[in-house]
């Protein structure tokens, strides 16, 4: 057993609730109109975890199990590999059954900034890795206008699996995965959040705000400032508005420099 299954074991996290073995996924491809003699809730009671956490991801897709509630204080724990491997075998809301692959997040995870977007969509799923679509392009141009690529920041979402047909998530939906956003944001401790839309702002900031009020505002999430800034998606349909996201990409410089300034004033304060 690998470390990070033996640590999500002892969590409570691993095995996966309701996880068919193996020979049920084999099952499962048969051909349509062959329906299972057993319903696989019931049969998953008495099986065993299969081999690999891939296999797992596997089979959960096309499990009809009841979701089971991520616990904030067992995921308090996690380090990154731990947190990954929890985010990937997450069953605590129905986005479990829809998904093709959970999608943690990617970049630098000693990174200054901290992007943080709403919920993968298709290509996202396919891939496995936050903003690879179309949004994902204008975000790594809107990023390199202010001299950051996505290698040097870190990019999450609100929610870890993509809802259906990209529609909103649901309050529900976002409070089952919040533990994780939270954690990721405790282990990375960055210098700065970038909140790219509505849902994202509204999960770190609470509240129903729109980012056209909340742009601009002096924000911070458990201490660390926050830009709220339009979503490439909006920003594709709504170009007229990229001048505001512009104005918006200059607070995360100012930030940062700002931060740069503080630490360098304080190494010369250190040494005199
Ligand atoms: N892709 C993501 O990963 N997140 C979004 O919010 C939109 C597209």
């Amino acid at each position: 057993m690998k470390r990070e299954e033996a640590r999500l074991q002892e969590l409570g996290l691993w095995p996966p609730h309701g996880l068919l073995p193996r020979r049920h996924a084999v099952r499962d491809a048969a051909p349509a109109g062959e329906a299972p003699s057993v319903p696989p809730a019931a049969e998953a009671a008495e099986t065993a975890a299969p081999a690999t956490p891939e296999a797992a991801v596997r089979i959960e897709t096309v499990l009809p199990v009841a979701p089971v509630p991520a616990s904030p204080s067992s995921i308090d724990g996690l380090d990154w590999p731990e947190l990954e491997s929890a985010i990937r075998v997450c069953q605590a809301c129905g986005l479990c059954r829809t998904r093709k692959q959970a999608v943690p997040g990617t970049g630098n995870r000693n990174a200054q900034v901290l992007v943080v977007g709403e919920a993968p969509g298709a290509e996202e799923d396919q891939r496995g890795e936050p903003f690879v679509g179309r949004a994902g392009e204008l975000l790594d141009q809107m990023l390199l206008a202010v001299g950051l690529d996505r290698r040097r920041v870190y990019i999450a979402n609100v929610l870890k699996c993509r809802p259906p047909e990209n529609r909103n998530p649901s309050p529900d939906e976002v409070a089952a995965c919040s533990p994780f956003l939270a954690r990721q944001i405790a282990l990375l401790q960055p210098t700065v959040i970038l909140a790219l839309g509505s849902f994202a702002a509204r999960a770190l900031l609470g509240g129903e705000g729109k980012v056209g009020a909340l742009r601009g505002g002096d924000h911070h999430h458990a201490g660390i400032p926050v830009v709220v800034c339009y979503h490439p998606a909006y920003l594709l349909r709504s170009p007229q508005e990229k001048l505001r996201a512009w104005e918006d990409l200059c607070r995360l410089q100012d930030q940062l420099s700002a931060t740069q300034t503080r630490a360098d004033t304080a190494t010369l304060s250190d040494r005199s």
